[in-house]
């Protein structure tokens, strides 16, 4: 089994074709999706082979429902505790009719989750706890953050950590983010959040450092695909595969995702890497953060 304590968020997706402006598009195309990093990741690891994908997030009573839904009809299996006082995280993308995105975010009920909803039983079975890194940068939110971890590490569960978004991590603070993601075993970056927390442009330079605060390092290089480094040296690169990219929502997701089910299906980091970007070429070729649904059933990752 796989927990993710993390993110469920409405993404809200609106197509304009005025530019921005005090007007009214009236011609505007508006799509309501499931996203969120955290539920993303879970979606995508079921979507992958993993079994028994569970997940711990917060949601507004007025879309709890609707998450619920999209939840199980990806394969997971969703502990969704109800805020009464805020909405759903939601994230408004403004896309222009250039493409050029403006992305306007709601944290809502996401960083609202607080020690009081965490419970051991949520581990049962558990064979690994992959932590979305957003959770980190509220106070309740990382004390349930911490918590799940600590629970994990005394019964031996893995630990991955999704560093979330490197605008935050510079706003909340790279030092203090490190401080706060210490104990987790493998830390899931990509190439602009590993240059950030190192100081390093350079990815191979940026992921060795990296893999001597957190054991292992895997990081997405978009289409360069991605480096794997264990204890400060790098011990593999990843090719992208080459695709007609969509939209780029969630590609990282899409990676974590399958990478940690091809773990969990007992396949080395380099190997699960390879697996993650095929995941997250196929991400790239649909709108939106979710795994699509009509090949739901494909037969993703063979065990080992
Ligand atoms: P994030 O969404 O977290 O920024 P990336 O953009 O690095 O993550 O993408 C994650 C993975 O998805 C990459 O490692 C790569 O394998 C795949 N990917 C992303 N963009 C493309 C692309 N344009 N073509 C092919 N694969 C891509």
């Amino acid at each position: 089994a796989l927990l993710v304590v993390g993110d469920v968020v409405t993404d809200v997706v609106a197509r304009h074709r005025t530019p921005l402006a005090p007007a009214t598009d009236t011609e505007a195309r508006i799509t309501t999706l499931p996203g969120g990093a955290g539920a993303n990741v879970a979606c995508w690891a079921a979507r992958s082979g993993a079994r028994d994908v569970r997940i711990l997030a917060r949601v507004g009573e007025e879309s709890a429902d609707w998450h619920e839904r999209a939840l199980r009809a990806a394969g997971v299996l969703p502990h969704l505790v109800l805020d009464p006082d805020v909405p759903t995280g939601t994230v408004v993308s403004l896309v222009g009719a250039d493409g050029e995105r403006t992305f306007l975010t709601d944290s809502g009920a996401v960083l609202r989750l607080s020690a009081a909803d965490w419970s051991d039983d949520l581990l049962a079975g558990a064979g690994h706890l992959h932590v979305s890194g957003y959770l980190f940068f509220a106070a309740a939110s990382r004390a349930l953050a911490r918590l799940a971890m600590e629970a994990a590490r005394a019964r031996s569960v893995p630990v991955s950590v999704d560093p979330a978004s490197a605008g935050f991590i510079a706003r909340f603070g790279v030092d203090r983010f490190l401080t706060a993601v210490a104990g987790a075993d493998v830390l899931l970056p990509n190439c602009d959040e590993a240059a950030l927390l190192t100081g390093l442009p350079e990815p191979r330079d940026a992921v060795a450092k990296l893999s001597r605060d957190v054991p292992l390092v895997v990081s997405t290089l978009g289409p360069r695909g991605a480096v794997v480094a264990r204890s400060g040296t790098v011990v593999g690169r990843v090719p992208a595969e080459t695709v007609t990219a969509v939209d780029t929502t969630g590609a990282g997701d899409a990676f974590t995702g399958a990478y940690l089910a091809a773990c969990l299906a007992g396949h080395d980091p380099v190997t699960a890497a390879r697996l993650g970007c095929r995941a997250g070429a196929e991400a790239v070729t649909v709108i939106g953060g979710r795994p699509p649904q009509e090949s739901q059933k494909s037969p993703g990752i063979t065990p080992v």
